[in-house]
């Protein structure tokens, strides 16, 4: 089982900042911006790479979320970007499909 998994479980504890049937988003652990929320679907997908037809509502519904959470943090006057990395040349290290939503200063672009 993931730690993604074990946190919709509410077996590791995770600063939860939104929650619904279909989604969570959380506080990234080791945060890479000042503002770093990971929306997650509960449904466990492994990454980009196994989404499915059957998927679209979900993936729809994961993005409109991430708006809206980017809101709900101040994100959304300046900015912010999200990201999703996908197996090991995306530098995915949690095999849970994620949306990392990066905010709170201005981000480089291209990514290294
Ligand atoms: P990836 O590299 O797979 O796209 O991103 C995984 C993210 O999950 C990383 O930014 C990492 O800091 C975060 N992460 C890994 N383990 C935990 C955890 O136990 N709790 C939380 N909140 N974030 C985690």
């Amino acid at each position: 089982m993931t730690i993604f998994k074990k946190i919709i479980n509410k077996e590791v504890p995770a600063d939860i900042v939104y929650e619904d049937e279909f989604c969570m988003a959380f506080k990234d652990i080791h945060p890479k911006a000042p503002t770093h929320v990971l929306i997650i679907p509960k449904k466990e997908i492994p990454s980009m790479a196994e989404v499915a037809p059957e998927d679209k509502e979900i993936l729809g519904h994961l993005l409109l979320k991430a708006a809206e959470v980017a809101e709900q943090l101040g994100l959304k006057e300046k900015g912010y970007r999200l990201v999703i990395n996908t197996r090991q040349h995306g530098g995915q290290e949690v095999p849970h499909l994620h949306i990392h939503i990066l905010g709170g200063r201005p981000l480089k672009w291209p990514p290294g």
